[in-house]
């Protein structure tokens, strides 16, 4: 028994041996597997010292990149915006825009595989790579760093990041005990030189639009040609600046709608909601979905802030109700959901109970469950209107197979659509028409209340192909109540009665 136990320890000590590479001493070696306070720090400070780089921009990436914990390996994948082809805690990447991995792997002789899983050496392969890219001249103040930064993580954004955890400050405990912390630095400012597009605005009004490159989206009319019926639920396995910029890099083959902040919620827009990103690896549900991105990595809970819930589900209370997308598991989906995906995101310490329930909070009323739900189209014979209306399937955007139309006219030979109103109670009403810079601006629809008729006025040159919500009201008992379009309006243009809907909600 004792033979073998010596035997054992020799082959330990030649496996140990070999996973020093030429360029590793014996703090790059590390203490993997021991919980050591100091151990990051003195790891960072070797890194600094040998290369010539701030110890505190080196803290700083490594909590912006990872919190300080080792993340899983994720090998870069065309057309899947979370496997970005980065590795340790300070991300060096391999993927078809960059390859610092390589690179430090050159610098320092180490291995690109003990770059990838040794934290110590991950670390060193980070400074050099960083301490090249700055060139001889090595800037007395971090601020001189910026552009390196950025170059490092793929454009300012990222620099903008990192200059920011400086500014502010950060503390983390990873899990295995180590503190790590980065005391303010008030001088240090991010710079945000990079402006999101002067006048481009963000689908969504909490969000700011950053782009993408047109390199990693198919163009698209969602939801005209193509319905959304889904949302699909990504974590970045990066830093949030990094993905914003990967979306941007004419390399990435990958992209996904919205890319929310872990540490307060902030949400940057990559792809227009109408238009399909790649981020589902499938393209059926590419084609029908909205991406969200989450900032942070599905080994480790403690990116999941209650700010990023709260964001997030904000934001798709918001798209479901935009895109009469209903609040369950089957169309709120992780991309571990999505058929032929590999992909575990969000992973085990997602909360889905609590999003799902921030989800319904958020929705307010239109979560409730729908109880009752009638559509006229004017093809129904629940549907009457003189032959002063024409009948045409000209637009694409028409519900059923055509419409009608007529010209505006101070006269009472209103469009009626006969509803059945199951009981006297709130029901939400919808029209649908196709929209033409030639159709009415003001085009007057009737409703049938518990108090007359009610009216309002749409404008029917936009908002074409969809159910539009024209407001909840309170509807008497009856076989055939009236929703009625009226040819009297000050508005130009043709006056349109396509179909119409009616809702109720418990
Ligand atoms: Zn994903």
């Amino acid at each position: 028994m004792r033979r073998i136990a010596s035997i054992f320890l020799i082959l330990c000590a030649i496996v140990a041996a070999g996973l020093i590479g030429p360029g590793g001493d014996a703090k790059a070696q590390g203490k993997q597997g021991t919980t050591q306070d100091h151990a990051i720090q003195s790891e960072v400070q070797a890194a600094a010292k040998k290369y010539g780089v701030p110890e505190k921009l080196l803290l700083a990436m490594g909590y912006v990149n990872s919190r300080w914990e080792m993340p899983p390996v994720s090998p870069y994948k065309k057309g899947n915006p979370d496997a970005r082809g980065t590795y340790g805690v300070m991300q060096l990447a391999q993927n078809p825009s960059q390859n610092t991995l390589g690179e430090a792997a050159k610098l320092t002789g180490i291995s690109e595989k003990k770059l990838e899983m040794n934290r110590a050496a991950n670390i060193r392969g980070a400074a050099a790579v960083l301490s090249r890219m700055q060139g001889k001249n090595k800037p007395s103040s971090v601020e001189g760093w910026y552009r390196t930064v950025a170059k490092y993580g793929g454009g300012s954004v990222y620099a903008d990041q990192v200059f920011q955890t400086l500014e502010q400050g950060a503390s983390t405990k990873t899990s295995s005990g180590e503190q790590v912390r980065i005391s303010p630095q008030p001088g240090v400012k991010p710079q945000a030189t990079y402006s999101p597009q002067s006048g481009s605005r963000a689908d969504y009004r909490r969000a700011r639009w950053y782009g993408t490159n047109g390199n990693n989206y198919t163009p698209a009319n969602r939801p005209h040609d193509l319905k959304i019926n889904k949302i699909v639920i990504h974590v970045t396995q990066s830093s949030w600046g990094s993905a914003i910029n990967w979306f941007k890099d004419p390399r990435a083959q990958a992209s996904a709608h919205y890319v929310i902040r872990s540490r307060d919620g902030f949400i940057g827009q990559s792809v227009r909601e109408h238009n399909i990103a790649w981020h589902a690896g499938n393209w059926n549900y590419n084609q029908h979905s909205i991406g969200i991105e989450h900032e942070g990595y599905v080994n480790n809970p403690k990116w999941f802030t209650n700010a990023m819930y709260h964001s997030s589900a904000r934001l798709v209370a918001h798209l479901c109700r935009k895109y009469h997308i209903p609040i369950n598991r089957k169309h709120i989906i992780g991309h571990y959901q999505v058929p032929g995906s590999d992909h575990t995101d969000p992973g085990r310490y997602w909360n889905w109970h609590k999003y799902m329930r921030l989800i319904r909070h958020y929705a307010g009323a239109h979560h409730r469950k729908l109880v009752y739900q009638q559509i006229v189209d004017n093809s129904s014979s629940r549907f009457q209107a003189s032959k002063h209306w024409g009948h045409s399937h000209w637009s694409k955007l028409r519900h059923g197979s055509g419409y009608r139309f007529a010209r505006p006219k101070s006269v009472s030979d209103p469009a009626k659509f006969y509803m059945k109103v199951p009981r006297t109670a709130r029901y939400a009403v919808y029209a649908w028409w196709p929209a033409d810079s030639g159709y009415n601006s003001r085009a007057p629809i009737g409703v049938k209340t518990t108090s007359g008729f009610r009216w309002v006025h749409v404008n029917q040159r936009k908002n074409g192909g969809h159910w539009v919500r024209l407001g909840t009201f309170r509807m008497p008992k009856g076989k055939a109540r009236r929703i009625m379009v009226s040819r009297w309006t000050s508005g130009k243009g043709l006056i349109i009665a396509d179909a119409v809907m009616i809702r109720r909600y418990r």
